[in-house]
């Protein structure tokens, strides 16, 4: 057998590990005194032989014994100094090897001394040395279990010479007995064998715990959390080290054994921000360690931390402590971003829903409140010319300031853009919500300093009261709206309670703009013509093309109640769109050069490409350009100056006119006379109605007209119903054309081509509405 193979696992063949071995080679060497005794006993032994045969070969045996202790006494005492340095199996294996050898000699000694014995023939003699050498090996299996190699060449060098020793003594009972010797120096082989298998397997299997246990201890305090175990009883069975660092108590303090929530009680109940969270965490954590679950404590220094227990099948349960400070705050952080506005820090839209529903929940018990819907005039002005970052600013301190005038009960969120809500509650009067929005509208009206700018808005407040307008959020944030709509109708600066004859308006005007979307497939709108006549010769010398919408119900609708609408929604440029085609067809079949004249609005001029629209419109028609007028309003001008006049430039270039509608209701910058390509102005009917001889309207009316003719610009007055209003027209003014319901109403086609056709385009005037035939 190979002496590598000794040290071996015999379960698995593998190399016992280095520490292992080594310990087992110290063992070898542990043995300095009972080796010393052990000699000196065998060396004495083979003395008295020695004396009593006086045999000076047994006297060498004795010095041979004695020398070779002495030398593995050397040996030995060389093993325990060199021991701490040696650190390769190999080193290791050789001290191995030294003691062997050893030993094997010292044992070959013996038995040599037993056969020299057997050459005296004293029968005490041989009794003793054999008994000698018999008895050190019976506690070789003893001692020197760990080494296969050590047990094995010592029983050899046993065996041979005793077995010698007996076989050549002569007699057949010598021989009977050395082959009884040969079993038993077989056993001790095996039961060293059995002994070191014992041996091997325990030290192994315990140094697999261990290391198992000191992985696990790794592990457990290595993990961030803090780990604990608590038994059927609620007690500490053990816990990591973070534990005590997560709940600040020292870690004496904190036996195996020591009821758990006692520990926790003591350490974090006086650190626990309020007294009621102390009786709650109390609460909970009975139940926790009950049951199981999770629970959370915050502490007043700020940090939280969280509990999870999850029972075991034994009774007892493992409970995770975990500081859940960070997780706490970037959730809050996400949470404040979800719900608040990150430019004015108020209240969100979502944010103000959840206030609101609660608010309403708590109704019964806290009594009325009001929503008040906030919206800045002129904010998109500042945003315009001052820039965004000077409306970002602006929008900030808006709401500082709706801050300070509302009470801590109250709320006040940012709806979105320049829209605020603010919820007032408690409010025991409805006036306390007038008087709020009042205050809001003030605080608002004063100037703000935005940066280097001084600004000047204001605000329009609609107010919506809960219980009586409505109990939902959503039915009253509608409610505000529509109050907020009708306060901004009626100027900047200015607020309004819901009424219930608000939502029946907003009723109807959605009704009205479903019906509106489906007017211009259905084919529902019609154009009437209203003639405008030169006033020196009483001929036509235009149409104005007057939309009407026919309602299938409602029957003729004007175009002052849609147009709005339509505009609003959009739909104008459509319907514009149609408007044209429809004048521009119409008109072609008119005798030349009577001319037709669309109005166009402002929101066309907006959106759509007007020039493309019209050059169209004229080529399906085969119209010439300059029989087709274009009515728009100052607002247009007003709009976008320089895209306004390209606009208008481009239509002059194809031949079309453009006229100056309305004129006297708005601005009546009269540098648009100049700057603009008009050819038309038509004066606006409100001068006609308290048209008095030397009043201040027929001054004006006076004045325009000879301003007009100056730059060559045609003048149109618009409404003239009576003869009278036309008497003083004629005598007091140079105006050039009339259009009015005295000359004709608007008309249908079919009737107006009748109308130019029996006129032969020569109208005169007669009563009120009735064109007369001349
Ligand atoms: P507008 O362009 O100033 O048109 C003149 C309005 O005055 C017409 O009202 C006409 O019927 C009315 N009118 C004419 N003579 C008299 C009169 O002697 N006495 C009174 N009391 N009224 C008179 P209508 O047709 O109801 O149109 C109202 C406004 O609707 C128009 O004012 C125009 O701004 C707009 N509109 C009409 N059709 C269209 C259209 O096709 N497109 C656009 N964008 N607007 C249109
Ligand atoms: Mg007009
Ligand atoms: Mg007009």
């Amino acid at each position: 057998m190979h002496w590598s193979r000794v040290f071996k696992r015999a379960r698995d063949q593998k190399p016992v590990p280095l520490d292992v071995y080594a310990s087992l080679v110290d063992a070898l060497y542990d043995v300095r005194p009972s080796l010393l005794i052990g000699s000196i006993a065998s060396a004495i032994a083979a003395l008295i032989t020695a004396w009593k045969a006086d045999e000076p070969a047994l006297y060498a045996f004795a010095v041979a014994i004695a020398l070779v202790a002495w030398f593995r006494n050397r040996d030995m005492l060389a093993y325990a100094r060199v021991r701490s340095s040696l650190k390769a199996r190999s080193e290791y294996r050789r001290w191995e090897h030294r003691y062997v050898i050893g030993a094997a000699v010292y044992v070959a000694l013996l038995s040599s001394w037993t056969f020299a014995s057997f050459g005296t023939g004293d029968a005490f003699i041989i009794l003793f040395s054999f008994s000698v050498t018999l008895a050190y090996l019976i506690g070789v299996s003893g001692r020197n279990f760990a080494s296969d190699l050590l047990v094995t060449s010592q029983i050899i060098c046993a065996a041979i010479p005793l077995s010698a020793a007996l076989f050549l003594a002569g007699d057949y009972y010598f021989v009977i007995f050395g082959l009884v010797l040969l079993p038993f120096f077989a056993a001790l082989r095996l039961i060293s064998n059995r002994l070191r298998k014992v041996l091997l397997d325990a030290v192994l299997a315990s140094r697999e715990v261990s290391e198992l246990a000191r992985r696990f201890n790794t592990a457990l305090n290595n993990m961030p959390q803090g780990l604990c175990m608590v038994d059927a009883d609620r007690r500490l069975v053990v816990a990591n080290q973070h534990v005590p660092d997560l709940i600040g108590i020292d870690p004496e303090q904190m036996p195996s054994g020591r009821p758990f929530g006692e520990i926790l009680v003591e350490s974090l109940v006086p650190r626990l921000r309020t007294d009621a969270d102390a009786e709650a965490f109390v609460a909970r954590l009975e139940q926790l360690l009950r049951t199981g679950g999770v629970t959370y404590c915050e502490l007043a220094d700020g940090r939280a931390l969280a509990f999870t227990a999850r029972p075991m099948s034994d009774g007892g349960s493992v409970v995770v402590l975990e500081d859940i400070t960070e997780r706490r705050n970037t959730e809050a952080r996400i949470n404040h971003l979800a719900h608040f506005d990150p430019l004015t820090g108020l209240p969100n839209r979502n944010r103000l829903r959840e206030e609101l529903d609660r608010a309403l929940a708590t109704m019964r018990r806290s009594g009325p409140l009001a929503l008040l819907f906030v919206d800045l005039d002129e904010f998109k002005q500042v945003n315009d010319t001052l820039g965004h970052p000077s409306g970002d600013q602006l929008l900030g301190l808006v709401s500082e300031r709706l801050q300070s005038v509302i009470r801590r009960s109250d709320v006040a969120a940012r709806f979105g853009g320049d829209e605020f809500v603010v919820i007032q509650n408690p409010m025991s009067q409805p006036e306390e919500a007038g008087h709020l929005a009042q205050r809001i509208i003030e605080t608002l009206s004063a100037p703000f300093q935005v940066g280097n700018h001084q600004v000047f808005i204001s605000a329009c407040v609609g107010i919506t009261l809960a219980p009586r307008d409505g109990s939902s959020a959503d039915r009253l944030l509608k409610n505000a709206d529509m109050a907020l709509y009708h306060a901004k109708t009626s100027g900047r600066a200015s607020w309004r309670f819901f009424e219930p004859a608000m939502d029946a308006e907003a009723q109807s005007r959605r009704t009205l703009e479903q019906d509106l979307r489906k007017a211009l497939d259905g084919g529902e709108f019609e154009l009437f013509f209203q003639p405008i006549i030169n006033l020196r010769n009483r001929r036509v010398t235009t149409c104005e093309a007057l939309i009407r919408w026919r309602h299938p119900e409602r029957g003729l609708v004007s175009p002052s109640d849609f147009i709005p609408i339509a505009e609003e929604m959009g739909l104008i440029v459509e319907i514009g769109t149609w408007v044209v085609e429809q004048a521009c067809r119409t008109c072609a079949s008119w005798p030349s050069p009577i001319s037709v004249a669309v109005n166009l609005s402002p929101v066309q001029f907006r959106r759509d490409d007007i020039h493309g629209v019209v050059s169209q419109a004229l080529a399906r028609s085969g119209l010439d350009a300059n029989r087709l007028e274009i009515e728009i309003t100052e607002s247009v001008l007003l709009q976008d100056l320089v895209e306004s006049q390209a606009t208008l430039e481009k239509l002059t270039a194809l031949g079309v006119r453009i006229s100056l509608d309305d004129f006297g209701t708005g601005y009546s910058g009269l540098t648009y006379l100049q700057s603009f390509p008009i050819h038309k102005v038509k004066i606006d009917r409100s001068f006609i109605t308290d048209l008095q001889p030397a009043s201040r309207s027929l001054v004006l009316l006076h004045g325009v007209a000879e301003l007009c003719s100056a730059l060559g610009i045609v003048v149109v007055v618009e409404g003239i119903e009576t003869e009278e209003q036309m008497a003083t027209v004629l005598s007091e003014t140079s105006i050039d054309e009339a259009q009015g319901y005295l000359i004709s109403t608007p008309l249908p086609p079919a009737q107006i081509a009748t109308l130019i056709g029996l006129t032969s385009g020569r109208i005169g005037w007669g009563p009120l509405g009735k064109a007369v035939n001349q």
